[in-house]
């Protein structure tokens, strides 16, 4: 049997290594429809290899372009806008979705798909972030199966008991292990961080990706999206994980069991083993990974995580314990917060004082409807643009 799949953020870091895992079975999987933003030349390649049903550009300039290049005969119709998104998510003929836009935008169509009761590979972590209770209860009404594809998630998910249901007592589970590298900054102080440019946070040591998680990785930001990722997927509290800094990215997390036990996941830090995984579970599949040579990496580091010099991960905590609105708007701030950075108007270090300043002027909310989520996140969105300007390069407040 083929599967159909739909890539969202085809053109991006982990919509490259799905199609490239497609590219590899093109006897299992069939592209059905691809999406990106802005990203023309890398979308016109991919619609002329695996001739999508759709092809969806959410910027309109973009859908022209690329319907402009492609060859009259090409049989793939070209959307434009993100109203077109939760259509080629949903679509009758579509098996499974990967979710891999970044941020917000994300949410709605990965919604849609979870409500249809497709196979969603979730990447797109800020839309469980955002709509963590709602997104759950879409998947279990749509009868969807949800794998999870960032690599710590995938770990956790294969390192537990098949059919895990949130009932630790039964199942022996005593706590989440969830790995973190670390990012390109382990190790400095407070004042060593200061005048960080993009191009140094961005320079992962060990993953290849989109700017905007690379980013996320260097303020810890990324681990404490993480943090609340794991909360509502294996239905836990922040107390039920702990976060290991893992210098060499081999580990993806492990599961620690009442026995003594601690199962884990090892591989090469290469997206493609998750997607591969979520892609072909039960079974496994060929992923272009090479094998891991436990002689060349030689030693395994383990230490606990720095939360005063990185606070990010402490404000991810405090975001979920407040529950409702509040990591909707921790997720909004930091999308403008790292916006800002990328685009130097704010510097690194202001990243987690500007999301903490929005999150102390906004009271959670219960998240009643959908509607709740997106205007929590607008407010955010525009509480923190509005600060923008107290956080000048060179001057900033300290943490
Ligand atoms: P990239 O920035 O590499 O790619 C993002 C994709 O989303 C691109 O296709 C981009 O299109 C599209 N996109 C960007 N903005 C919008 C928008 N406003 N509306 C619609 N589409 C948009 O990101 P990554 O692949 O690195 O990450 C994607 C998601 O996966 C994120 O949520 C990230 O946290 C998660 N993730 C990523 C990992 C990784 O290794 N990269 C690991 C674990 C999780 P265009 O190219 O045209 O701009
Ligand atoms: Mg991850």
């Amino acid at each position: 049997m083929i599967s159909r799949l739909t890539v969202l953020g085809a053109t991006g870091s982990i919509g490259q290594s799905t199609l490239d895992v497609v590219r590899r079975h093109p006897q299992r999987y069939r592209v059905f429809a691809l999406s990106a933003a802005t990203r023309v030349e890398r979308m016109l390649a991919d619609v002329l290899e695996f001739t999508p049903q759709f092809a969806v550009m959410t910027d309109p300039q973009s859908a022209l372009a690329l319907m402009e290049r492609l060859p009259e005969d090409c049989p793939t119709q070209v959307l434009a806008g993100a109203d077109a998104l939760p259509m080629i998510a949903s679509h009758a003929d579509v098996d499974m979705v990967m979710a891999a836009i970044v941020g917000a935008a994300g949410l709605l169509p990965t919604l849609a798909a979870a409500e249809a009761g497709k196979r969603v590979l979730l990447a797109n972590k800020e839309s469980l972030v955002m709509a963590g209770p709602l997104f759950m209860d879409a998947i279990r009404r749509g009868g969807a199966a949800l794998l999870p594809i960032d690599s710590e998630h995938n770990a956790i998910f294969q390192s537990l008991p098949a059919g895990y249901d949130g009932d630790a007592r039964r199942f022996g589970v005593e706590r989440i292990l969830l790995t973190a590298s670390g990012g390109p900054f382990r190790g400095r102080t407070h004042e060593q961080l200061h005048g960080i440019t993009p191009a140094q946070a961005v320079a992962h040591p060990n993953w290849s990706m989109g700017q905007k998680i690379s980013v996320d990785s260097a303020t810890l930001m990324n681990k404490g999206l993480e943090l609340i990722e794991a909360c509502f997927l294996f239905h836990c509290t922040p107390d039920d994980v702990q976060v290991v800094v893992h210098p060499q990215s081999v580990i993806h997390s492990m599961v620690q069991y009442c026995d003594g036990s601690v199962i884990a996941q090892l591989g090469q830090p290469d997206m493609r083993t998750p997607i591969a995984y979520g892609m072909a579970w039960p079974e496994r599949i060929d992923a272009g990974v090479k094998p891991l040579n436990l002689f060349d990496i030689a030693r395994l580091d383990f230490t606990p995580p720095d939360e005063a010099t990185f606070p990010c991960l402490r404000l991810a905590r405090d975001a979920f314990i407040a529950g409702g609105t509040m990591p909707a708007v921790l997720n909004a701030a930091n999308e403008i917060a790292v916006d800002a950075f990328l685009r130097e108007q704010i510097p690194f270090t202001a990243i987690p004082t500007l999301i903490e300043s929005v999150m102390a002027a906004h009271e959670a909310r219960p998240l009643t409807s959908l509607q709740t989520v997106l205007d929590a996140d607008s407010w955010a969105r525009t509480q923190a643009a509005g600060r923008l300007g107290e956080f000048p390069m060179n001057t900033e407040k300290q943490v």
